[in-house]
């Protein structure tokens, strides 16, 4: 028997948001605040927790990130008390404790109760301060209260925040993008994604093109020139859409793209837990249905909704086996977004053959191309530019 601890990460799930952006795919319903699902939601998402825990056997939590949605629309009395829950059922302090917050709803109240209750590290929407292009795309929130939600963030924070900027947005042109990244920068984040808007499928904007979305490759240009200005800035690009300063890396994230344990709560929630002898992995994923996911919870006694997790059990949640070629072409697909490309040893572990062996015909074309580094099996700087075909190339090869 292994006296290592099972080690994996928390994602915690908030369907909840003040309104609609046009271009969200993330599952999340809009709710005020005094919306009475949300004081049931975190007796919930503690029971879940706490049964996916005991389920899994997990004795190491080394990240935990509350995403959605729209985290902070909880307020600062509701969030307390999942971070006062979550204590209690975490096996101990993890490394890295983000929350994702957004300007209209990260009041000092919250945000302080965040600080006190254990989070470490803020993710604050931005996306642009342009009012255009965020009326444009029905972005909640006023451009003008950003300034001050940042600065908030950072007086509690420090550089510990990230701060999300779209490009491609409606209205958007170079000068409204780089005003937008020297707004964001007195504001010293440790941390930026930057987004290329994409228009997906069943998202409102799919629906309603709007005419004032700048053509695909000025929207690609104007992502490069946001890149080049980052990284004059002193941010290194770590990963296809994020860039941080030393040592500001997002841990969480990079567990993912390393494909690395992690368990999922609440509606919509995924996670996946692997198994390194076997090279496959399990899936998670919850009802993507506040309501029904709510209803179940309360259905179900708290003593069955623990015994019964899966799928056919009271609370609604899928599972999926992940057999070896395809957990391959997840390590693959997540590992190569990485800048520093997927983990060689794991690989080696998981799939008992190096990167080499397993893709050498596209590792030599793109290598061929000038597009991979030299020191190892990653994309380069440009060639992240193309990561689509190149995964096209890898997925063709490994069948
Ligand atoms: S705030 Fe975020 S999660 Fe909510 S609708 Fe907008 S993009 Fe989607």
């Amino acid at each position: 028997m292994s006296l290592v601890p099972f080690c994996a990460s928390l994602y915690v799930h908030i369907p909840f948001c003040a309104g609609a952006c046009d271009y969200c795919d993330f599952y999340s319903v809009p709710a005020p605040p005094n919306d009475g699902r949300m004081d049931a939601l975190i007796d919930a998402l503690l029971l879940e927790g706490e049964e996916r825990f005991r389920r899994y056997g997990v004795g190491q939590v080394p990240t935990v990130y509350i995403g959605g949605g729209t985290p902070s629309v909880l307020g600062a009395d509701r969030m307390t008390r999942l971070l006062g829950g979550l204590a209690a059922i975490l096996p101990g302090q993890p490394g890295e404790f983000t929350v994702e917050v957004n300007p209209e709803s990260a009041d000092r109240a919250f945000l302080e109760a965040c600080r006190a209750g254990g989070v470490s590290r803020i993710s604050l929407g931005v996306q642009s301060f342009h009012e255009p292009s965020r009326r444009a795309v029905h972005r909640v929130g006023e451009g003008r209260l950003l300034t001050e939600r940042l600065k908030l963030v950072a007086e509690i924070f420090g550089d510990n925040f990230s701060a999300d900027l779209m490009t491609g947005l409606p209205f958007q042109h170079e000068k409204v993008l780089l005003n937008d990244i020297e707004k964001l920068l007195v504001y010293k984040p440790g941390h930026i994604s930057l987004y290329s808007l994409t228009v997906e499928e069943g998202t409102v904007l799919a629906v309603r093109p709007r005419s004032a979305l700048p053509p695909a490759d000025e929207a690609d240009r104007l992502w490069i020139r946001g890149r080049d200005f980052l990284e004059a800035a002193g941010y290194e690009q770590y990963e296809v859409s994020n860039f941080s300063l030393p040592g500001k890396q997002c841990r969480h994230n990079i567990r993912y793209w390393r494909m690395e344990n992690w368990i999922g709560v609440g509606p919509a929630a995924s996670g996946t837990i692997i198994d390194d002898e076997a090279g496959t992995g399990r899936r998670h994923t919850v009802c993507p249905d506040v309501d029904a996911w709510l209803a179940a919870h309360s259905s179900a006694t708290a003593a069955t909704a623990l015994r019964s997790p899966g799928a056919s059990g009271p609370v609604p949640v899928t599972e999926e086996f992940l057999d070896p070629p395809a957990l391959m072409k997840e390590t693959l697909l997540m590992g190569f977004r990485y800048t520093n490309g997927p983990d060689a040893a794991a690989f080696r572990r998981r799939f008992r053959c190096t990167l080499e062996e397993a893709i050498p015909q596209s590792l030599a074309a793109w290598r061929n191309r000038g597009l991979l580094r030299q020191d190892r099996a990653a994309l380069n700087r440009d060639g992240l530019l193309f990561l689509n075909p190149f995964l096209l190339d890898v997925f063709g090869e490994v069948g």
